[in-house]
């Protein structure tokens, strides 16, 4: 085996939404056992008991493996709805006016309420409103506190609830409601490992939100408004991971723009060595039918080739027909992806330079060496997870196990890319460090004996933020026994 060939682990990590589909344990075993690293709880839809049922499903799944899973809490955010009509919808002519408003009253073919007072203090003569998903398309010509006058520019129908986006207006809204507030106080209650933060608009809210969290969990900033991307890299820099959420991007930008905007949240996420997610509509179809469209699964090569640490699925897996198909077809164009020699080509075009510390030099390191002596594994020794991060920046061949002695640690891990983690005891000496290497990678079997690891970790040992230290070890006389962590 040369070093371009793949790895029997999939290095790309798949997120999968569970929800109504995808709620009882024979479905979420399976989910996992096809392939599924992160379980998305979506706070859009469904009751504290719902999500607090599935999160013990999961953590059940993860005793019963012994292998890390991740959890991610998706909160919901400033979401713009409508109030309602009074006969449920009106149809709109384009040209005509069509006036939102403070107002509860029931909506009309002139009017409807728009329950958010903070949006007309933020409109101007000239900004559109979207709703519905960018169906209806409505320009603003006069505006005050408390209403606003528009013309419809396209579209027909509205009923309803319908969600409102304001593309290119900064709204002065927390991206943390009364609602997010709750459910965050709840996931974190439940134990969740990442947070997923809707809407975030400037690189403020991602602070308020990482103030609120206090480290109880990781922070995933969802990257859904222009404006954020106008901070990229400083939201990126105060996330720990990011998603690229096109289903509201795509409302809010043309989606001309989305794939170029695609590429760059991957390249900023890459540069920093931060997880990056690509998220909505990559197997849409398969909500109602068995097999994706081939533009789907060129959708999910790309994000693949881009570089992306994971793939989402979202309605595929929540609420569609064929969940479990959803998972085993993203699980195979992943693993066909990274076997195209086409595919590292690609890698290394937007490799990053190490930045100019001894963590990154032994990540860089680790890489070259891992190709050159065709390394099984690469073994990382952190708690916080950080070196097993920088590691995975530098997108290697070989698989990462990460070995960590804490377990919010290696749960964090699932949705990084190639990083295969295992709970494991502190080691006290090189002596240790090689030995409890050789263990856990045969016990996961990432190796047989004879063959080579890759290992970093830190003298002195036991003390983060030391990687120093790098060392080949060739696995023998191991037996497949696990160590008790
Ligand atoms: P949502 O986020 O599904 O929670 O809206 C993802 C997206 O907008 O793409
Ligand atoms: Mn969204």
């Amino acid at each position: 085996m040369n070093s371009l060939a793949p790895s029997r682990f999939r290095q790309t990590k798949i997120v999968a939404t569970l929800g109504p589909a995808t709620s009882t344990p024979a479905k979420i075993r399976a989910l996992h056992d096809g392939g599924a690293n992160v379980f998305r709880m979506n706070f859009s839809h469904g009751s504290h008991a719902d999500h607090a049922a599935r999160i013990q499903l999961v953590r059940e799944i993860e005793r019963d493996t012994g292998r890390p899973i991740a959890i991610m809490a998706d909160l919901q955010g400033p979401k713009l709805r409508l109030a309602t009509f009074a006969t449920g919808g009106v149809d709109l002519v384009p040209g005509q006016a069509f006036r939102l408003d403070l107002s509860m009253a029931p909506g009309d073919a002139t009017r409807v309420g728009m329950p958010h007072a903070e949006i007309f203090a933020a409109l101007e003569p000239g900004a559109d409103l979207l709703l519905d998903d960018g169906r209806v398309r409505l320009t603003v010509v006069a505006c005050s506190a408390d209403h606003a006058d528009t013309r419809v520019v396209s579209g027909n129908r509205l009923s309803d609830r319908k969600g409102v986006n304001v593309p290119g207006v900064v709204l002065p809204v927390s991206p943390l409601t009364p609602k997010d507030l709750a459910d965050l106080a709840f996931a974190l209650d439940q134990g969740v490992d990442w947070v997923a933060l809707s809407f975030v608009q400037r690189p403020s809210d991602v602070e308020e939100a990482r103030g609120l969290i206090a480290g109880r969990a990781a922070l995933l900033s969802k990257m859904e408004k222009p404006q954020a991307i106008e901070h990229l890299d400083a939201i990126v820099a105060l996330s720990d991971g990011v998603m690229v959420a096109r289903g509201d991007l795509g409302v809010e930008v043309p989606p001309e723009d989305v794939p170029s905007i695609q590429k760059r949240i991957i390249l900023s996420a890459r540069r920093a060595g931060k997880p990056v997610i690509v998220a909505t509509q990559m197997l849409e179809s398969m909500v109602t039918a068995p097999a994706p469209t081939r533009a789907e699964a060129s959708d999910v090569a790309t994000a693949i080739f881009d570089g992306a640490d994971a793939i989402m699925l979202s309605a595929e897996t929540a609420s569609g027909a064929y969940p479990l198909e959803s998972v085993a077809i993203m699980d195979r164009i992943a693993r066909k992806v990274e076997s195209d020699p086409m595919y590292r080509t690609m890698l290394d075009n937007q490799h990053a330079k190490p930045d100019e510390t001894s963590a990154d030099a032994i990540a860089a390191a680790a890489r070259q060496v891992s190709e050159t002596v065709d390394a099984a594994a690469i073994v990382t020794y952190t708690s916080s997870g950080a070196t097993a991060l920088r590691a995975a920046r530098e997108r290697p061949a070989a698989p990462i196990l990460c070995l960590t002695p804490s377990v919010a640690t290696s749960r964090r891990m699932a949705m990084a890319y190639g990083v295969h983690a295992v709970v494991s005891q502190d080691v006290r000496n090189v002596a240790d460090m090689v030995c409890e290497a050789m263990i856990q990678a045969r016990a996961l079997d990432l190796g047989d004996d004879g063959a080579q690891l890759v290992i970093t970790a830190g003298e002195p040992f036991g003390r983060p933020g030391t990687t120093n230290l790098l060392r080949i070890a060739r696995i023998e006389g191991v037996t497949a026994q696990p160590r008790a962590a």
